[in-house]
């Protein structure tokens, strides 16, 4: 494929699972917007923080994949997919859908493009992270509010009926809490972009 002009479908990757890591052999995929940078996948690129690897096939929602450079460069500006349009933002805060770096491991249990059944969440992780600190502050506040003055009381005070009552009150900011962030994780996952 290097010498021949890639055709617009060369680029389109639904399941990189089956293009990256078990295709044999290997495609010879080279970027469709500068036509040179071959689209590789680094063996241990990126998995931990600080391994930089050195992949160069940076797949976008819709299924197309393009080299880093020509990636960064498009999406600073521009928010569809080069080659079918598609408009790369999520639908509630129009954040732009982070392409995401390929390697084995975000290949296997990162998200999937969307012709392979990928989802995308309304809103960017930043957003959802934002509006869920905002729930569990409104949903804690006045459970918290509870403890704190029957705290003061119990304190100022010191009976034993003032006592009970106090540690009532953090029992059950104790269960508020624990039950708003055990929500916040079942619903946080990796698969979605
Ligand atoms: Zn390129
Ligand atoms: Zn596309
Ligand atoms: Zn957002």
């Amino acid at each position: 494929m290097a010498d021949a002009a890639p055709s617009q479908e060369s680029c389109f990757v639904p399941d990189p699972a089956y293009t990256f890591l078990f295709a044999d052999p290997l495609p010879d995929l080279c970027c469709v917007i500068c036509k040179e940078a071959k689209l590789t996948v680094a063996e241990h690129g990126h998995t931990f923080p600080g391994d930089n690897g050195d992949s160069n096939a940076y797949l976008v929602a819709c299924g197309h994949i393009f080299c880093r450079k020509c990636c960064n460069a498009w999406f600073a500006t521009k928010t569809t997919c080069p080659v079918c349009r598609f408009d790369l933002r999520h639908k509630r805060c129009r954040h732009l859908i982070k392409s995401l770096k390929l390697s084995p491991w975000n290949i296997l249990f990162g998200p999937q493009p969307l012709p392979a059944g990928g989802k995308v969440p309304d809103q960017c992780s930043y957003c959802r992270d934002v509006e869920e600190r905002t729930a569990v502050v409104t949903l804690c506040k006045p459970v918290a509010k509870c403890y704190y003055g029957l705290k003061l009381e119990a304190e100022r005070w010191g009976s034993e009926e003032d006592t009970r009552a106090m540690e009532l009150a953090k029992r059950n900011l104790d269960r508020v809490t624990e039950a708003v962030l055990g929500l916040i994780t079942c619903y946080s996952s990796t698969d979605e972009w």
